[in-house]
């Protein structure tokens, strides 16, 4: 599948305004209806346009492409057959006033037949742990399922519908229209029935004919080991229920991971800083450090200076894709020791001297020369 960006011909950082337009002129060029000679190709180029309009129009939609590729959306952008909301609207910005003509090849006629549920977004908090070694949540998702008394046709049982008196059943109401182009006839949906050529009379008193009713529904989730803040984790069929007959939509659940008291989190990379003595830096010492697993015991080597960072290599985050981890960092910081006593300082004064320091303590400090120098 080519690139939806590639496509309407954008950079992956354009505007709305900058993706409707793309997707303007294309529609207009690839239109079939004004591609006679070759009108296949036409609405192949039509319909890839309008998917990848479909997809980069939506905020959300567009998230999930940019995050996870084609398959952030599949099954989502089902091309302009599924009478989706925003191509109508663009659709008569496009060709105007004179939209109508080609109304009968494109939204009316697909209005009746069945339609995807809408998606659901949950937004869900996971602390860090949880998101680094993955867990099971149950949410509580409040929505329209499929009415189980009808069945989801809103007509009470026993009883059945009734042809649309208004369109006789056509589902479609036809008006012959002038133009500037001449005469043509137009179609429009017949706005009784709905397109469906039906009428409920013995409406289903559970739903009341809707065809759907609300629940509260429990839905356990699988967050694998290693997502992050940014992550979706889509539920097929979770998301409201379809209309006439369709699939209900996707339940999106989206991350969001609390941070950690010690750990900060850089893609699957774990940071953190300790502190340790300024002995065990000048010696090199065994000290016991954190990792997602629990303390470890590792070796730092002598001389080790303040701000050197060290790397454990596979003792990051899992790869939320399941091949790999990542790295541990965690960067020194060597404390100067305070509230020394007689003993140590006469210690530290030794080692100054052992050291060839020039140590010169209390008598004339830093502020003492300044004063010298200054004269005052
Ligand atoms: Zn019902
Ligand atoms: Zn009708």
């Amino acid at each position: 599948m080519r690139d939806y960006y590639e496509i309407l011909g954008v950079s992956k950082d354009a505007t709305e305004d900058e993706i409707k337009s793309a997707y303007r002129s294309l529609a207009k060029k690839y239109h079939p209806d004004l591609n006679p000679d070759n009108k296949e190709e036409a609405e192949e180029k039509f319909k890839e346009a309008t998917e990848a309009y479909e997809v980069l129009s939506d905020p959300d939609k567009r998230k999930r492409y940019d995050l996870l590729g084609h398959a952030g959306v599949n099954g989502q952008a089902g091309g302009y057959s599924q009478g989706f909301g925003g191509f109508e609207d663009i659709f008569e910005d496009i060709f105007g006033g004179f939209g109508d003509i080609f109304s009968g090849g494109f939204s009316s006629s697909t209005r009746t037949g069945p339609v995807k549920g809408a998606d659901l977004r949950y937004d869900l908090d996971l602390s860090f742990e949880e998101a680094v070694f993955g867990t099971e949540k149950e949410i509580k998702v409040r929505k329209h399922e499929t009415c189980g008394t009808c069945n989801g046709t809103g007509v009470e049982p026993g009883s059945s519908k009734k042809t649309c008196p208004k369109c006789n059943g056509r589902g479609e109401l036809r008006y012959v229209q002038q133009s500037p182009f001449g005469q043509f006839v137009r179609v429009s949906t017949c706005d009784e029935c709905g397109g469906t050529g039906e009428v409920i009379i013995d409406k289903c008193k559970v739903c009341t004919g809707t065809g759907k009713e609300v629940k509260n529904k429990k839905i356990k989730v699988k967050i694998p080991a290693g997502v992050n803040t940014g992550s979706i984790i889509s539920i097929r069929g979770e998301g409201e229920a379809g209309e006439r007959g369709g699939s209900p939509g996707d339940l999106f659940v989206f991350i969001n991971v609390e941070p950690h008291d010690i750990f900060k989190r850089d893609g699957n990379d774990i940071y953190y800083t300790i502190p340790i003595s300024f002995t065990d830096a000048a010696l090199g010492a065994e000290i016991e450090i954190p990792t997602l697993e629990g303390t470890m015991n590792y070796t730092i080597p002598e001389g080790t200076q303040t701000g050197t960072e060290f790397r454990l290599k596979g003792k990051g985050v899992p790869n939320v894709k399941g091949i790999g981890r990542g790295n541990l960092y965690f960067t020194v910081e060597v404390q100067v020791p305070k509230n020394l006593n007689e003993k140590q300082r006469n210690l530290l004064r030794e080692f100054a001297k052992e050291s060839g320091e020039d140590h010169k303590e209390g008598k004339k400090g830093f502020f003492d020369k300044m004063k010298d120098a200054f004269g005052s």
